[in-house]
């Protein structure tokens, strides 16, 4: 076969542009192993994650309908932006440092996708249909009473796993408390929350059951972003080619060495338990996940043919062809430094973060009223409770701007205050302590009778 011919197709892809369906073979060894447990660990944390609370407040939550984010028991308002950008910032760099260093690791062991797709639905598939060569066979034979009862039983536990994990994602966003009253109170209540579930259900659906591999092959822009990020030194799965070839067949008898061959014995099962369907032998590509099947069976079949382990192991490109040993490289030295910086202004902002946030703005289109013998001016304000509980939040004007607030309406904060309260009022100024036009004014904001900031603007008065 042409070694230069996988550059012309994708191995999704037939020859007639079809979608070729990838049937792997079951992988089993340690690395399989390891993968696993964590799998289940992080599975655990995903569906308890949204039952999990700190004080009151959950773990994880993005509640997009009262526009804030919680995480780790503290909410985060929208005028919490600046932090995550900051948070963002440091997700992608912490990403780029682990690819640069470990290569397309986050794919094969934490991603959600790989995750759910590898460790629930693929074993699903594999308790149904049986291994690849079983799937084959059920793929190319015509409808029948076993096949209809195989399709039938799958697709259900597909539907009953999207189903469940439809709604933990829905728990992320509305809260347990809020799912509860979505099930008790049923679909009439809840019309547009049961759509919802139903919505996610089928977009799990179709990724898990029919989509699968071509979320990493063609939606996910990290793959695509391998090609910048790794260099000769990033630790990859990798073939050994100096090792392996030439490739050659077992021939009983033979004298591999004498015959110019490698340790590969062309079995093709590294391919055969490929996820996303690629050859590893062509290289590092960008459709590696990082899954480390094919290391696992190649082990086994070294083993076999009594050859050393780890013809295809965790290795650089740097190692493989010279033996360098895994070198902390400068640039991933600038990328480390980069990273420390902004954990540092990470936890610096969330030090210096305030429990409550106060924006106090003249009320636009009027300068003050003249009331025989004080000045007033119209304000408007509000006060965001970033605590997540109930607190008694107050807002006084500091003593030496020797003035007094009059609440218009019931702008007055309330007892019991949580989220974003705001209101309007009018501040009186005796016009004898008038000095300037222009002068500073200085608001106290309280929080259970402590102050907690400090906020001055201007108060206008007559020249
Ligand atoms: S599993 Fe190992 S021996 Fe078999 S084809 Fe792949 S690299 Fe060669
Ligand atoms: S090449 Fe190996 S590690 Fe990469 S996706 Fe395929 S089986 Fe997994």
């Amino acid at each position: 076969m042409n070694q230069e011919e996988f550059r012309d197709h994708i191995s999704t892809i037939d020859s007639e542009g079809k979608r070729a369906y990838v049937h792997p073979k079951k992988a089993q060894g340690p690395w399989m192993s390891r993968r696993q447990t964590l799998s289940y660990v992080l599975l655990f944390f995903l569906f308890s994650g949204p039952w999990w609370r700190i004080g009151s407040l959950p773990l994880l939550q993005l509640d997009v309908l009262h526009r804030r984010f919680i995480l780790l028991g503290q909410v985060f308002w929208p005028q919490d932006f600046h932090l995550l950008v900051v948070f963002m910032l440091l997700g992608v760099l912490s990403v780029i440092v682990f690819t640069v260093a470990f290569g397309r690791i986050f794919c094969g062991w934490i991603c959600p996708q790989t995750i759910f797709m590898e460790h629930v639905f693929r074993r699903i598939e594999y308790w149904i249909d049986g291994d690849r060569n079983a799937q084959i066979r059920l793929q190319n034979m015509p409808w029948s009473a076993e096949k209809i009862q195989k399709r039938v039983t799958k697709n259900f536990l597909f539907g009953v796993v999207s189903f469940a994990v439809s709604n933990t994602f829905l728990m992320y966003i509305i809260g347990t408390d809020a799912w509860l009253r979505l099930i008790q109170d049923g679909p009439r209540q809840h019309l547009g929350g049961f759509l919802t579930i139903l919505l996610f259900t089928g977009v799990f659906f179709f990724v898990f059951a029919w989509f699968r591999e071509q979320v990493c092959l063609i939606v996910c822009p990290y793959g695509r972003l391998q090609g910048v990020l790794l260099d000769r030194n990033s630790l990859v799965i990798a073939y050994d080619r100096l090792r392996g070839e030439v490739r050659g067949l077992i021939k009983k008898g033979e004298d591999r060495t004498a015959a110019g061959k490698g340790d590969c014995v062309d079995c093709g099962l590294c391919v055969q338990v490929c996820p996303t369907g690629i050859d590893i032998r062509h290289g590092t590509q960008l459709e590696c996940i990082n899954c480390t099947a094919c290391i696992d069976v190649c082990d086994t079949v070294m083993d076999k043919v009594e050859k050393p382990k780890g013809l295809i192991r965790f290795a650089s490109e740097n190692n493989i062809a010279d033996k360098t040993p895994f070198q902390y490289t400068a640039r991933l030295k600038a990328y480390t430094v980069l990273l420390l910086a902004l954990v540092t202004l990470m936890g610096a902002l969330l030090f210096m973060r305030l429990e409550v946030e106060a924006t106090i703005l003249r009320a636009p289109g009027q300068l003050f009223q003249n009331r025989d013998t004080a000045i007033t001016n119209l304000y408007t304000y509000k006060l965001i409770n970033k605590t997540g509980r109930s607190a008694n939040l107050s807002l006084e004007i500091a003593p030496e701007s020797r003035a007094r607030i009059q609440w218009i309406g019931s702008s007055a904060p309330q007892e019991d205050a949580k989220g974003i309260i705001k209101g309007t009022f009018f501040v009186w100024k005796s016009t004898k302590s008038i000095r300037k036009s222009k002068e500073k004014i200085e608001f106290m904001i309280l929080m259970d009778g402590q102050v907690v900031d400090r906020v001055s603007t201007q108060f206008y008065g007559p020249k």
